[in-house]
């Protein structure tokens, strides 16, 4: 039964359709999956009881032909999103064992189609992070390694678990989250296919909160059909979250094929870096001929504030972080340590409980939005952004539907390698990934290609306001061109 494990989410849903298998072999295989790959270190927390239970509840849904449309398939949930009744802790030791009492608005979706639950998926510290270095439970493993090499590489961040699970086939699919390209740029490292849609397409409620001008859900998939047929039942308004939009929630699937002609493709001059890689280079190329001979036109455009778009991220997102984060004090969630008093005892708790990374962002976001300074950093930081906006509706102003970029400046790299010294070295993975947040964009990114060491590379489209179809559209030109990209097992 383990060949269930490499269907996609489409072909899944045919042979639960047909009862060629059942959702309960379908999620046992994910489960012995899950069991061998530990030392991947994806799962933080496994849930097969009530993995097993709700296959049960679909396979008699499917038997009576009502079942949803992901009835029977199992997930993996990042531990960002609060699952009812298991615990969930944004991979930090301040949350400890939180057990929430209500369950987040997108995975409550994911039940109400059928969906089941494998367990939930490490993730960065409160999804800080480009590698999965920073959570509490340790760095997650790739399934992709360099040619002719054992070292274990990252699978990006902060969605490292969601992405690693999906690549190691452990879940056929997941939920992620991406505030400045934490769903793109781990699908880039594993190819996997990630999409980050328009801010307010998704309910962030029930999600840890991050930087909530910037936080938005999305799907991790094994294909970008997969990736639409998931977003399709995590999307959709919520009176709980007031920046959710209320817009009809498209049928994305019916996207996919849909013919590309015609439509005019972005390729923005101020991404190609100083020092690029040659491989990302000609990745880009191959993903705008793969375009163009499925007729569309390739047009150069100009976003002139993109060098300014991750020194204004650092200066937002920890900004708002540093205000969402000052909730955690030892009263009312998780982890508390004693003090003589209750300043004390905030301060004991939030030095025990957060790590380097997060307690960096609070100081940064403190500093910037302290009375002398708030003009200079915060106002001014507000302010580029606004512009870097302004850059891409020009943009889609002047006829372009969508935008193609690179999704990531280099392929995976290993456990270690980055940021020790200058975090800045790790910061520059969002690159090409925060300006689409800072805008309020969707973005999509697809495996396009290899490096020269066998490692997986992505291309990301960006488009217009709550156009994700037209990025379905093409991610799939781009899928069906590149193919799909499967890892050798060593785990
Ligand atoms: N790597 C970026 C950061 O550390 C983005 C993370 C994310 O999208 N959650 O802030």
């Amino acid at each position: 039964m383990t060949d269930l494990t490499s269907l996609t989410l489409a072909e899944a849903r045919k042979g639960l359709a047909a009862k060629t298998f059942t959702s309960l072999e379908l999620t046992d295989a994910h489960l012995s999956a899950i069991e061998a790959a530990r030392a991947l270190n994806a799962f933080i927390l496994e849930t097969p009881d009530q993995a097993r239970a709700m296959a049960r509840e679909a396979d008699i849904k499917i038997g009576k032909g009502d079942g949803g449309p992901l009835a029977g398939i199992p997930l993996g949930i990042k531990d960002l999103f609060a699952t009812r009744g298991v615990r969930t802790t944004a991979c930090s030791k301040i949350l400890g064992n939180f057990v929430p009492t209500y369950e987040s608005t997108v995975t409550s979706q994911l039940w109400r189609d059928g969906a089941v639950m494998l367990g939930k998926l490490n993730n960065d510290e409160f999804a800080m992070g480009s590698s999965n270095e920073t959570s509490c439970f340790g760095p997650v493993g790739n399934p992709w390694r360099r040619e002719g090499s054992n070292t274990t590489l990252v699978p990006g961040g902060s969605s490292g678990g969601s992405a690693s699970a999906v690549a190691a086939l452990l879940c056929m699919g997941a939920t992620a989250t991406d505030t400045g390209g934490s769903i793109r740029q781990p699908a880039a490292f594993t190819a996997t296919v990630g999409i980050k849609p328009t801010y307010g397409r998704c309910s962030r409620w029930g999600i840890v909160a991050f930087a909530s001008s910037l936080d938005q859900a999305g799907p991790i998939a094994r294909s970008v059909r997969d990736a639409a047929m998931l977003l399709r039942s995590m999307a959709g308004h919520d009176p709980k979250d007031t920046t959710s939009v209320d817009i009809a929630v498209p049928d994305y699937e019916a996207a996919i094929g849909k013919s590309v002609k015609g439509m005019r493709i972005g390729i923005p001059k101020e991404y190609r870096l100083d020092g690029m890689p040659a491989e990302i280079e000609k990745l880009w190329e191959a993903g705008a001929a793969w375009l163009r001979s499925a007729g569309a036109e390739l047009v150069e455009v100009s976003l002139p504030h993109t060098k300014y778009a991750l020194p204004a991220y650092y200066i937002v997102a920890p900004a708002e972080a540093s205000s969402n984060l000052a909730r955690y004090d030892g009263v009312r969630y998780g982890l508390r340590e004693q003090g003589r008093n209750i300043t004390e005892l905030y301060e004991n708790t939030r030095a025990e409980g957060f790590g380097a990374e997060v307690k960096r962002r609070v100081m940064i976001g403190t500093y910037v939005l302290s009375a002398g300074y708030y003009d200079a950093y915060y106002l001014r930081a507000q302010k580029v952004r606004t512009l870097i906006k302004k850059d891409f509706e020009d943009c889609f102003a002047k006829g372009v539907d969508a935008i193609l970029t690179p999704a990531t400046p280099s392929a995976a790299f290993g456990i270690g390698e980055k940021g020790g010294a200058d975090p800045v070295e790790m910061y520059l993975n969002d690159i090409f990934t925060v300006t689409v947040n800072m805008a309020g964009l969707p973005g999509i990114a697809v495996p396009a290609g290899k490096d020269a060491q066998g490692l997986p590379l992505g291309l990301q489209l960006i488009g217009r306001p709550f156009d994700e179809e037209t990025l379905f559209s093409l991610g799939e030109v781009i899928e069906q061109a590149a193919g799909r990209f499967t890892p050798e097992r060593w785990w």
